[in-house]
């Protein structure tokens, strides 16, 4: 089968639409029809390398859609059926999985990147092998992947919102409520009004978080954290922000501090705000080799934390179903994190638009349903 896709050739360079080879599936995949897939930061940090990504590469890891085709074996979705992805590929069974964490699937974090986890390349073209951005590839008519990467969800959920649960919305809102367990009455403050920003904004409003402090450099991107929820801003380009938090919580510093940018100085600054027995998450994934510099005795003295969170520390087939449910009672804001809608060919410009900041999110929205 022929599928169009949204691919990256080499490092730095364009997005290139695409007629691509479609195999599958095979026993244990499933084929989705895409209808929607969000444009995240992290497609651009595979482009440039930021995050380790073989090439050539199908673009894309947050979306959903319906499912198409299944192999043999598979048994959790039928033909029909609307599915969400999630961009790690979790086994159900090894080590991490086990303990509730399959956020850190072995498998998937440990295997050869780039291929689903059985080891499989779906797509090429001309025999040369394209690699799919987190074990899915989004960005494309159709797409063949493992079981355990699609997640069914209600018949009743708008596939685009379901789209940018698939990655965005999870984690923003669950490195708030799954990492950092953010307790009412807190203070939060948020470093990054982005699209994770904005959906660790909402997620303090979720848990009832106190105060909810929104630091940026850039004002019409605090104004959205308003909208979403926060009781105060900053705008760290007019002065220091950790000052500025501190002085906010009458000397004491922040209860937690969501770095949702993933730049060594943020980093330290989410620190450095923190109140006695404060809690640091770090959401942002900076380079490889970037490093951060923090006074190691405000660990113990204190007792603050600094932790890491990926994909918000979601168990994806309850936490992501949950988050769709709160968005169904009107609790969580989805519809109004989607600023702009593509088509499909219209991804290189959704990439120049990401580039440039112009979005809270941008949706490629690739079949009607
Ligand atoms: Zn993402
Ligand atoms: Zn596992």
């Amino acid at each position: 089968m022929r599928v169009r896709a949204a691919t990256v050739v080499e490092r730095d360079g364009p997005v290139i639409l695409d007629d691509l080879d479609l195999e599958g599936p095979s026993d244990g995949q499933v084929m989705v029809r895409v209808v929607a897939s969000g444009v995240c930061h992290s497609d651009l940090s595979a482009i440039t390398g930021q995050i380790p990504q073989p090439l050539p590469a199908v673009l894309g890891h947050e979306a959903a859609g319906v499912v198409e085709d299944i192999g043999s074996g598979v048994t959790t979705v039928s033909e029909g059926d609307a599915v969400m992805l999630s961009f790690i590929t979790a086994c159900g069974r090894c080590r991490y999985c086990t303990i509730g964490k399959p956020n850190l699937c072995r498998p998937h974090w440990r295997s050869a990147r780039g291929c689903l986890v059985d080891g499989s390349f779906p797509m090429s073209k001309g025999g040369v092998r394209y690699n799919l951005m987190s074990r899915i590839g989004t960005m494309a008519e159709r797409i063949v992947v493992m079981e355990n990467s699609v997640i069914p969800i209600p018949a009743s959920t708008p596939l685009r919102i379901a789209a940018l649960v698939g990655c965005g919305v999870t984690t923003g809102v669950g490195a708030v409520l799954f990492t950092a367990n953010v307790e009412p009455g807190s203070v939060v403050a948020v470093i990054g009004a982005g699209g994770i920003g904005l959906n660790a904004v909402q997620g303090a409003v979720l848990a009832g978080a106190g105060k909810i402090i929104a630091i940026d450099v850039r004002d019409e991107k605090l104004a959205h954290a308003k909208e979403f929820g926060a009781t105060h801003v900053i705008n760290a380009a007019e002065c220091d922000p950790v000052e500025a938090a501190i002085e906010l919580t009458d000397g004491d510093g922040v209860d937690y501090a969501i770095e949702a940018i993933g730049n060594p100085r943020t980093v330290e600054q989410a620190f450095n705000m923190l109140a006695f027995a404060g809690t640091a998450v770090v959401i942002g994934i900076g380079s490889g080799d970037a490093k951060a510099s923090i006074p190691i005795a405000m660990l113990p003295y204190g007792e603050r934390r600094l932790v890491g969170s990926m994909y918000g520390s979601a168990r994806m087939r309850v936490d992501m179903l949950r988050l769709l449910d709160l968005y169904a009672q009107g609790r969580l804001k989805l519809d109004e994190l989607v600023t702009k809608t593509y088509p499909l060919d219209g991804a290189p410009e959704a990439f120049e638009d990401l580039k440039a900041g112009r979005n809270i999110r941008g949706l490629l929205q690739i079949h009607d349903a």
